[in-house]
């Protein structure tokens, strides 16, 4: 089977101290949880209850306030003992609703009811899918609804991706997922694309995991659309949107099909479409990749969303010694976490703790000039030059137009010797008009 893979730059980002990717273990379910009102990239939700209000598992507590907001719910039973905020480490403030646990569950260790969607219309699905606050859990927040909503003005055709591209290992706990919840996933990506109006589905694997991508498209037998299978590199960034779609356009050219608009989705949000549409339940747990050189037992949990990160921490041992930098999503990209009572949320696919020295906990130092960045930019750009004219040490405008093209994928700063900032300030910089 062929192997579709981008032309230009990258890096085959490896990292011994992601955790095993072999199975998962269920995390203690938490005496607090701590359930922020942002767990999107939108508005903060409204909150529905306040401090006294008794809680269940799975009630909404907080309702989504426009394009890119989503609702929240309760993942435990209890009575809302407080509620929080903090500062984020890039300055922005997070509210929460402290839950304490109480009573008894409606979800947990409870036969599941099966509800039948075959026969509901996408308009529906869609309603279902708003109702019960799913996002894109890979990472964005953006919530599902919203996604549907934006292929309203798209033209036909319109295709489901089925995103499975594990270039980045720290994406281990969507791997196990996947193997673990294998039907939930084939399933949830058939009510997606019924809920989108979709025309086809392809599934995208790297090419490591042909076997899994086999079992995904068996597994799809039932789908009344037609399925596809694609294998891609494990190149980084495979899984971004651009090199995505630069390797699909020739796949589907020489497969002889039309995709038209595409719509990405990981296995985690398939899940959970699937938990809402046919057992009518909201986002309780996130499995999540806890590793780094920090870390004295990393390992891919099933966290229930609200518990904080130190505990989660806890359960894997402990610290090997005081890191460098702790944070959530992976080393490449991921947003440094400030304080400990944080808490897992919906897109908390990784928590790291690093001691100096691996990615994104080394020391500044100047420019060598050595060029690596150049190097594996896939985009063509020239991030040393950017860098340094955005932060004023070079005056000559070399090619800060093209800096809007950057889509943050930070293989600079991956392999920049220096440990430079370089996509953070060109990301900024673009996105002020500099
Ligand atoms: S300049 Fe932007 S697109 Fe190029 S490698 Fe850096 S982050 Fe990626
Ligand atoms: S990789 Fe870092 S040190 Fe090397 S040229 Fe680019 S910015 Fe300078």
């Amino acid at each position: 089977m062929r192997v579709y893979s981008f032309s230009r730059g990258g890096i085959h980002f490896t990292d011994p101290t992601v955790p095993p990717r072999d199975s998962s273990i269920t995390a203690f379910l938490p005496g607090l949880s701590v359930i922020p009102l942002v767990q999107h990239i939108g508005s903060k939700a409204n909150p529905v209850v306040s401090v006294g209000s008794r809680v269940s598992e799975g009630m909404l507590i907080g309702r989504g306030q426009g394009l890119g907001s989503a609702n929240i719910h309760a993942t435990v039973p209890g009575r809302v003992v407080r509620t929080v905020s903090w500062k984020m480490a890039e300055g922005l403030t997070n509210d929460a609703l402290v839950i304490k646990l109480d009573g008894s569950f409606e979800k947990l260790g409870r036969h599941e009811e099966i509800f039948p969607w075959q026969s509901l219309p996408a308009f529906e699905l869609q309603r279902i899918i708003a109702e019960y606050g799913i996002v894109e859990m890979e990472g964005s927040g953006r919530p599902v609804s919203d996604m549907f909503y934006s292929l309203r003005s798209a033209g036909t055709p319109v295709t489901l991706v089925v995103r499975c591209v594990f270039d980045d290992p720290w994406l281990a706990a969507d791997y196990v997922l996947l193997r673990e919840r294998l039907e939930a996933v084939a399933e949830g990506s058939r009510i997606a694309a019924r809920a989108g109006r979709m025309d086809r589905i392809v599934l995208v694997f790297s090419r490591g995991e042909k076997d899994l991508g086999q079992q995904l498209l068996e597994a799809m037998t039932k789908a009344e659309l037609p399925v596809s299978l694609a294998l891609v590199g494990a190149r980084y960034p495979q899984r971004n949107r651009r090199e995505l779609e630069l390797v699909l356009e020739r796949f589907a050219r020489e497969e002889g099909i039309e995709l038209g608009t595409i719509l990405a989705l990981g296995p985690a949000t398939l899940a959970a479409i699937h938990d809402a549409v046919k057992l009518k339940k909201t986002i309780l747990d996130r499995y999540v990749a806890v590793g780094g050189s920090a870390i004295k037992k990393p390992q891919v949990m099933k966290v229930r969303i609200g518990t904080r990160i130190g505990e989660i921490f806890a359960e894997c041992g402990g610290f090997i010694d005081k890191p460098r930098r702790i944070g959530s999503g992976s080393p490449l990209l991921g947003r440094t976490v400030v304080d400990l009572d944080e808490p897992v949320i919906k897109t908390s696919f990784a928590i790291f703790a690093i001691l100096p020295g691996q990615i994104g906990g080394g020391a500044r130092s100047k420019c060598i000039g050595c060029g690596e960045c150049r190097v594996v930019c896939p985009v063509g750009l020239d991030p040393e030059a950017l860098y340094k004219y955005m932060n004023g040490s070079d005056s000559r405008d070399v090619h800060v137009g093209r800096a809007a093209e950057c889509h943050g994928c930070g293989c600079c700063e991956v392999v920049c010797p220096s440990r430079l900032p370089l996509s953070t300030s060109i990301i900024r910089s673009a996105l002020k008009g500099n």
